[in-house]
């Protein structure tokens, strides 16, 4: 892999797409900072061998123009403080005087550049506007995992601009390493959670990995469409009705391959999507009709965490139930505290960004798991064995 262990950046200015797309309270305090955090070492590396950095992010879904709340601004200080320098701001990404900050810069010296994303060319994957980035580094590092699953301006067609100096930060490279660890070698058993509250957005991982995995776990709001599709009442509970075929065709294509589909057998209901709502035990198979399941229930907790300690390999994408109220957050805790127990007793466990990475984060075991990704789409999109563009750029 080309990662930055093979260039000296010594006098170099190094162009480093990072993923920076941290959540902000209304404050605009980091809530959670992981991803930055990610990107230190490669930071690090580049002023170790006495080179400068230039650093490029997305932040947030701006409209294409400037929104002060999307302002990458609001990260300086942390930042600064993450690595202990001073992060010197140019307040958008191509002007001329941005072109001399990054020019100016001494070796040891960080510039952050404003929020790609306040320019429409980027996510377009504009080539004009690739070029004129490029021109802010001699050399193109890419430590966006994050971002990888696009093919942006920043991401992937500004690498064409930098044939002979481009390579992966640690932070991609780390990502990538864990991800195909367990996509081709894995050590069995191999279980993966699947949870969340679309089905739709993970049929293709959840056919894939029907391919790898011994035993796949499913719970949080798509099991709803699973159990109605084997003809359990689920009152009000979250389903896509245009799935249910779709439902049907993966527990059989499971049982064809000999794959143990465990799906909930019961759940905490409730009578109202709320905080405060009365909520109940229910059987997955019965909820009443005006009653919504929102988490898995005690006996599935059992029944999962079983499998989860027997595992030797462990994937988690998506939370087990609305774990971001705290009545229904028991499943989500429970499973991310067999996914500890099982990874002290020596299991590799890789947690999928988003969801579920905001969860192992919320209940503090983000060092007691194996691997917690910073990406989500980008890891989901890997998992389904797609070439990622931000990867492809670097690798071609
Ligand atoms: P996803 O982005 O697909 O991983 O979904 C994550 C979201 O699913 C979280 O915000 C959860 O609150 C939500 N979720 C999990 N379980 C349920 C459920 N039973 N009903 C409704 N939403 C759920």
């Amino acid at each position: 892999m080309k990662t930055i262990d093979f260039y000296n950046f010594s006098g170099k200015r190094a162009l480093v797409r990072v993923d920076f797309n941290v959540p902000l309270d209304d404050q605009f305090n980091i809530t959670d900072d992981n991803r930055m955090q990610g990107a230190v070492p490669t930071i690090q590396k580049i002023l170790k061998d006495g080179g400068s950095v230039v650093l490029m992010s997305h932040l947030g879904r701006p409209k294409g123009g400037v929104e002060n709340k999307y302002s990458l601004k609001h990260l300086i200080d942390h930042l600064s403080f993450l690595i202990n320098i001073q992060v010197q701001f140019a307040d958008d990404c191509i002007s001329p005087e941005t072109l001399k900050k990054s020019k100016e810069l001494k070796p040891g010296e960080v510039l952050l550049v404003e929020n790609l994303r306040f320019y429409k060319e980027e996510e377009k994957g504009d080539i004009a506007f690739a070029q004129k980035l490029a021109l802010l580094g001699d050399v193109y590092v890419n430590d966006a995992f994050g971002t990888a699953h696009r093919e942006h301006a920043s991401t992937a067609v500004i690498a064409r601009f930098f044939p002979q100096a481009k390579y992966f930060g640690y932070l991609m490279a780390s990502e990538l390493k864990n991800a195909e660890k367990v996509l081709n070698n894995p050590e069995k058993p191999f279980t993966a959670i699947m949870g969340g509250a679309k089905v739709s957005d993970k049929i293709e991982l959840i056919e894939q990995l029907l391919n790898k995995v011994d035993n796949l776990i499913i719970g949080g709001g798509m099991a709803y469409t699973f159990a109605k599709a084997q003809g359990g009442s689920i009152g009000k509970s979250l389903v896509e009705e245009d799935k249910i075929v779709l439902a049907i065709d993966l527990i059989k294509k499971a049982k064809d391959k000999g794959v143990n589909l465990i799906l909930p057998v019961d759940s905490i209901i409730a009578d109202a999507f709320s905080a405060n709502a009365k909520t109940a035990v229910s059987a997955n198979d019965k909820i009443k009709d005006d009653w919504m399941g929102l988490d898995i229930g005690p006996e599935t907790i059992e029944i999962f965490r079983k499998v989860v300690l027997g595992s030797k390999t462990l994937l988690w994408n998506g939370p087990m139930g609305v774990f971001e109220m705290e009545k229904f957050e028991t499943g989500t805790r429970s499973i991310a505290e067999a996914v500890v127990e099982a990874t002290k007793k020596g299991a590799f466990s890789l947690i999928g960004g988003g969801d579920s990475a905001a969860a192992v984060s919320k209940f503090g075991f983000n060092e007691d798991v194996s691997y917690v990704s910073t990406g989500g789409g980008a890891l989901l999109e890997y998992m389904e064995g797609k070439e990622l563009p931000g990867v492809k750029a670097i690798n071609e």
